[in-house]
């Protein structure tokens, strides 16, 4: 079973050097992270494994690096540095700051369920009239404004029959007649045009809760730009005209760098539309929540393909057109993830709807990962951007072109990123389909997807029963040092944290109940968790089970081949034989240069397989005594366990036909 808890990634990752907090010593800044020895090889394979999958494997595709900043107009006509926010509230009571829309989901999902369903029944319009007449639409769509939808809004406007004398758009929600089917699309477009004003309404009238303290007491939603703001050259931070005319923002995404680029690429290689332009790189988000590890953090890298294709008007017979690639991509895409090992049980194409979509999407599919704890959360989104920014960045666009992707005419560019299409004779602003992937967001679904806990043999019935039977004693302990804790009324002289213990005693309760498949977990609680902390009954029951634990159980991340930080560890049977140091050295070193490979001596060789088994690494290679003899080595494959004896002449081939760098 993949990882139960993000907490078990976690743990794992700092204790192995995948990944670690940025700026520990002064306490860390605000969700960035260190990608340690480990983690710096597990993300480069990533990349490198995306690059080789979108770049080496095609003939249609080219990569880039672009510089991270660009031109402020590059933001400025992408419509970035106008829409590129979140709505943010702040809890007045604890002063907590969120993404509105994560406080008020329901808001969001009624809105969501409301437009859908009358999307849904507009589709069914024909139909439905033809075989039970309007009636039935009209009862449907009444139903589904009394079921799905509008219970969030209905409670706004409970409150405003209340008296609470809320906004005059309440007076015109209601004067609308909910009786027939144009009514209700003239109701969704109104809840769309005016969703900001429920969202303040929402918070304003105190019917979100505070998620940290439980208080309704809100500022109201206000825009913020997720954009980091720099400075080209020196600037006094006192000029406020020079601070404009420097800044520059650090990029929230690669794709603009790529839009910069079209036109260098496709003249310098003379490429042909359809083409595509890979690039990977760092990102920056000033997220207002991050969180969830490495899920959401604000700088972070992506994986992306902007892929240049035929308007639909020059599209030929037998030629895709933009749905078609569309198409092609988002199975492409998904065939990767599963192809690194991904099980199609934890990802999903998942759809955008309507009001979900950035203003230059004709449709996005979010390729999601079945993550522990919170669920399904975006990997890769893949969109149909249509012309939508090459032609936002150029100069001499036509009125209708402007009026149809709703822009202003752009007098900063010197570009018009068209294209002569040789086949067509004309000339045109290319399509593009984009996927875009995280890398960093990527590790933590692989190695989500990697973490197993195995008993590697089955633990001596007795030394299970044994350590049953002392975890009633230890919660019996645990408990009374909680209520302890309790009765002390100033928390700095608390010995315990009341809520850690009680968190601790239901974790190890119900661990205990799935002994001894849970033996790795128990030694974790003991050892790790906060609330097990200087309990005396821990303390004499951890060595016990940790000990069981290094027997019989072992923690091993299943990475794919081409994705493990390490491919092979070669160990000596004892360091203190020169003669087998000799040739375990000498191996290593033969393999050193083509893939990472590490020699190890500092333990017995369980314990060493065990360490490797638990950074992923696919082989292990052991020299010992027989090899002296018959110049055969043990070779042992981390998942299976299994053990074979091949020939040092043999060696070569049998990692190179596996082993994919
Ligand atoms: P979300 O809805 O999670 O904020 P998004 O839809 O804004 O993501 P995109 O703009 O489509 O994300 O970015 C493409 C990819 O970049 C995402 O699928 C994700 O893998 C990654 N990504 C976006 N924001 C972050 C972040 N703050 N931290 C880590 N990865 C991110």
């Amino acid at each position: 079973m993949p990882a139960r808890s993000i907490e078990q990634v976690r743990n794992l990752s700092k204790r192995r050097g995948f990944v670690f907090p940025g700026s520990a010593a002064y306490g860390g800044l605000g969700s960035f992270w260190d990608y340690g020895p480990l983690g710096a090889e597990l993300l480069n394979n990533i990349k490198r494994a995306w690059w080789r999958d979108v770049v080496y494997r095609r003939d249609d595709v080219d990569g880039i690096d672009a510089a991270i900043l660009m031109s402020r107009k590059v933001w400025q006509h992408s419509g970035h540095e106008a829409t590129f926010s979140d709505p943010m509230v702040d809890c007045r009571n604890c002063r907590s700051r969120f993404r509105a829309d994560h406080v008020a989901s329901e808001l969001d999902v009624a809105r969501h369920a409301y437009v859908s369903s009358v999307e849904e029944m507009l589709h069914e319009v024909p139909n439905a009239i033809e075989l039970e007449g309007r009636r039935l639409l009209t009862n449907r769509l009444l139903t589904a404004i009394q079921t799905n939808s509008i219970d969030a809004l209905a409670r706004i406007e409970r409150a405003r029959q209340r008296g609470d004398g809320f906004i005059s758009v309440f007076g015109q929600l209601a004067a609308l007649d909910p009786d027939v089917l144009e009514s209700g699309r003239r109701y969704a477009e109104f809840i769309q045009d005016h969703f900001e004003v429920f969202r303040q309404a929402y918070f304003q009238l105190g019917l979100a809760v505070c998620p940290n303290c439980a208080a309704r007491d809100w500022t109201l939603p206000r825009n913020f730009n997720l954009m980091f703001k720099t400075h080209v050259g020196p600037v006094e931070a006192t000029d406020a005209e020079a601070e404009l005319s420097a800044r520059a923002y650090l990029r929230p995404e690669t794709a603009q760098g790529i839009f910069m680029n079209f036109a260098h690429v496709q003249r310098s290689l003379a490429r042909k539309v359809p083409f595509g332009i890979a690039q990977v790189g760092k990102a920056f988000r000033n997220e207002i929540t991050p969180g969830n590890f490495i899920f959401r953090t604000r700088e972070f890298e992506q994986m992306e393909i902007e892929f240049f294709i035929k308007p639909p008007q020059f599209v030929r017979e037998g030629e895709k057109n933009d749905a078609q690639w569309h198409d092609e991509w988002i199975n492409q895409r998904y065939e990767w993830w599963l192809g690194l090992g991904v099980d199609s049980a934890r990802l999903r194409q998942r759809e955008q709807a309507a009001d979900e979509l950035a203003h230059y999407s004709k449709r996005t599919v979010d390729l999601e990962y079945l993550f522990p704890e919170f669920g399904w959360g975006e990997v890769e989104g893949i969109a149909n951007r249509t012309d939508y920014d090459l032609t936002a960045h150029s100069r001499d666009i036509p009125a209708e072109d402007l009026a149809r992707l709703k822009l202003e005419p752009n007098t900063d560019s010197v570009e018009k990123f068209d294209y002569f299409d040789p086949d067509a004779k004309a000339r045109y602003i290319p399509w593009v389909i984009e996927p875009s992937a995280g890398a960093t967001r990527a590790m933590l679904a692989f190695l989500c997807e990697a973490y197993h806990e195995e008993l590697t043999k089955d633990p001596p019935q007795p030394e299970i029963e044994a350590i049953k039977a002392e975890i009633p004693a230890v919660v019996k302990n645990a408990q009374k040092k909680q209520k302890d804790a309790e009765k002390e009324t100033d928390p700095a002289q608390r010995k315990h944290d009341p809520a850690a213990i009680e968190a601790f005693c239901t974790a190890l309760e119900e661990a205990a109940s799935r002994l001894p498949q849970s033996l790795l977990e128990i030694d974790a609680l003991l050892t790790e968790h906060p609330g097990a902390h200087n309990l005396e009954p821990v303390k004499k029951l951890q060595p016990k089970v940790n000990k069981l634990a290094e027997d019989c159980a072992r923690v091993v991340l299943k990475l794919h081949p081409s994705l493990a930080p390490i491919k092979l560890a070669v160990f000596p049977l004892k360091k203190n034989k020169p003669e087998l140091v000799d040739i375990a050295r000498r191996i290593a070193q033969t393999y050193q240069p083509h893939f990472r490979t590490v020699y190890d001596d500092s333990a017995g060789i369980g314990r060493l397989y065990r360490r490797q088994d638990e950074i992923g690494t696919p082989w292990c290679v052991t020299v010992d005594f027989q090899t002296l003899e018959d110049n055969t080595v043990t070779v042992r494959e981390r998942d299976s366990m299994q053990q074979q004896r091949i020939n040092l002449e043999a060696l070569r081939d049998y990692f190179f036909t596996r082993i994919h760098v």
